[in-house]
Parts: C-alpha cells; sequence; structure tokens
C-alpha cells in the first residue's frame, strides 16, 4: 500500500517538474525542497516480540557493540496497564536507552551453604544470585535481574556511588577470614567448583549488559574502609585469563613502572605527604572512593589492602610498596578514567 501511494506521489512529481521545465514564460525562481507528505520510513529494526505464557519477550540483541551502547534487550517486557488504555510497544526500540545493570559485585557470605540461604532470602540483605559449595551444577537466583538486591550498602566507586542502584550482586558462599595470633587476616579457600559457577555466570551477565571490564568488582573495592570480600583467594586473573571478563594489568607495562621505580625505601615514603598524595591520586583515578590528604591513615592503608586483594593477592599488608606501586599505575596506564 505505502509502497504504491509512493509511486504515484513520484509519478506525479516527475510530471509536474516536466511541465514546469516545457514552460518558456516561467521566470526561474530559487527552487523550494520539495515536502513530501508521506510518512518517512524510520530506519528503526524493530525486533520481533515473542509472546509467552501471558508475558512479551524481546529476544533478539539489538545492541551497536560498534557504539559500545548496551541497548540490547532481553527478558521480560515490564509494561503498564492503564485502564481504559492499549499500551503499544510497536516503536521499541528507541534509540537512547540503556541497562541499570552497570556494574557486577562478587562477595562472600561468611556463612556455610544452609545460613547463607536463610540470612539473603529472609532478612534484610540479599544478592541476586548466590553460589553454593556444594559441588553441584546450580546457581540460586534470590532476586529478579531488574529489581535491586541489598548487597553493596554505602559504596562508591569512579563517578558512581550507592551501587545497589546499578549493579548485579553474587554472593558467594565462602567461610571468610580469620585473625591470626599476628593480627593478619587468613581467608579460605574457594572450591574449583564455585570459582567456574562464578565465572560462567558473571560472563553470561557481562556479556548480556555490555558490562565494562572496569565494573566487575569485589565488594572491598567498592567500599574498603569496611568490608573485605571476596577477599585474596578470588582469582580475578583467572576469571580474566580463562573468562576474559574483568581487568587485569599488562605484566610489561607493570615491569616497565617497576623497572623505572626509585627503589628507596618505601615505608619511609610513608610518611612524604606529597609521594601519598601521588599514591592516593592515583588511587581515585583508578576507582576507589579515595580522599587525598597527604596522610597514610587508616583509610588508605584499606584501600591499598584491598586493591592487593584484588590485583596483589601475595602481600595484602594494605602498605604501598614497589610491585603495589607498579601494578597501579600499570592499570591506570590500561584502563584510563575518562
Ligand atoms: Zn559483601
Amino acid at each position: 500500500m505505502r509502497n504504491s501511494l509512493s509511486i504515484i506521489i513520484l509519478g506525479f512529481l516527475v510530471i509536474s517538474c516536466g511541465t514546469q521545465k516545457n514552460s518558456q514564460t516561467v521566470i526561474a525562481k530559487p527552487t523550494m525542497p520539495q515536502v513530501s507528505t508521506t510518512k518517512p520510513e524510520l530506519p528503526v529494526h524493530k525486533p520481533k516480540i515473542e509472546h509467552e505464557g501471558g508475558v512479551d519477550f524481546f529476544k533478539e540483541n539489538i545492541a551497536d557493540v560498534t557504539k559500545n551502547d548496551n541497548t540490547a534487550s532481553y527478558g521480560s517486557i515490564v509494561s503498564a496497564n492503564p485502564v481504559g488504555y492499549k499500551v503499544v510497544k510497536t516503536f521499541f526500540p528507541a534509540v537512547g536507552q540503556n541497562f541499570r545493570q552497570k556494574y557486577i559485585i562478587l562477595h562472600y557470605t561468611a556463612l556455610d551453604d544452609d545460613k547463607s540461604v536463610n540470612v539473603l532470602t529472609q532478612q534484610s540483605v540479599s544478592a541476586h544470585y548466590l553460589v553454593n559449595d556444594l559441588g553441584d551444577n546450580e546457581i540460586y537466583q534470590l532476586v529478579d535481574e531488574n529489581k535491586r538486591a541489598y548487597h553493596a550498602g554505602i559504596s562508591a566507586w569512579r563517578k558512581d556511588i550507592m551501587l545497589n542502584d546499578t549493579s548485579i550482586g553474587i554472593e558467594i558462599v565462602n567461610a571468610g577470614y580469620k585473625t591470626d595470633s599476628s593480627g593478619m587476616k587468613i581467608f579460605p579457600e574457594y572450591s574449583e567448583a564455585q570459582i567456574k559457577k562464578v565465572a560462567a555466570l558473571v560472563k553470561d551477565l557481562a556479556n548480556r549488559y555490555m558490562v565494562a571490564p572496569t565494573n566487575v568488582l569485589g565488594h572491598s573495592d567498592i567500599a574498603p574502609t569496611r568490608k573485605q570480600d571476596p577477599g585474596p583467594k578470588f582469582p580475578w586473573k583467572k576469571l580474566y585469563d580463562d573468562y576474559q571478563v574483568g581487568m587485569w594489568y599488562d605484566e610489561a607495562a607493570k615491569q616497565n613502572f617497576y623497572d623505572t621505580a626509585v627503589l628507596d625505601d618505601y615505608a619511609l615514603q610513608m610518611t612524604v605527604p606529597s609521594f601519598v598524595f601521588k599514591i592516593q591520586t592515583a588511587l581515585r583515578d583508578f576507582g576507589y572512593g579515595i580522599n587525598p590528604n597527604g596522610v597514610y591513615d587508616d583509610a588508605t592503608k584499606k584501600t591499598v589492602e584491598a586493591f592487593q586483594y584484588h590485583f596483589r593477592p601475595q602481600n595484602y599488608s594494605g602498605m604501598i610498596d614497589a610491585e603495589t606501586w607498579a601494578i597501579l599505575q600499570a592499570l591506570n596506564l590500561k584502563y584510563p578514567n575518562k
């Protein structure tokens, strides 16, 4: 119908132009732009809506990956049902949209399997997913991905705060740390089965919601003065190497920073305000919620410790050394905070 209408209008325009061209008496006027009376064909790809059990679903990824624009759509479409009116979904999708799910935050429960389920379902804390330690192939979903779970608390990363609003929370069953006689925190291992589950889950989430590598984080990264989970036994490097999720530094860049560093006594440097300020600024630039003040205070020590849990798990003393400083600089080089 629309095509035949276009042909008729086009035909009319051709005839009009021909008539005008053949007329010798008409004085040339500036050409006015032709205004089309037909509705423009919108260059919008409309993904198919599928109906299942009375619920509508989009099942097609419509994201433009070249723009790194996460406009993909998955899952059920939740719509208003105003009395006396019909909500029309035909013109979906608008280009101006993205996912609310911007972060993936990993935790440990510091409880056993049964208690973890109990606390995370019956109390005021929750998470979207819970990874048990039973060696089976199940991952429990406790909260709809489109809804907010209460797992992050007071938190910050780069320009964002209160990350419950924008994150998917994953809790892993793990006993959490115990402090030894020297005051050192000792963290229990994760089982290999748990790591595989978490990695597969994070990969699925990161791919579907196009979560940036810089936004796959531990609870300790977004709340370093309060939290230690998932701790230094969580193998972030393995997730990066084997599953291509999250962040890791380039070894050569790290080595370069290490080699060019002035390798004097870092413990002494901690008393030099300008050096401490430099470290704090680098931590803040990377993403941590820290205010540079030139003093190696408790918040700074805990933030360095959180950084070490994630990127330098062999030594999480909370003190800066050449290795930690080189890794931090290599990460800021690779993942600049724009
Ligand atoms: Zn946590």
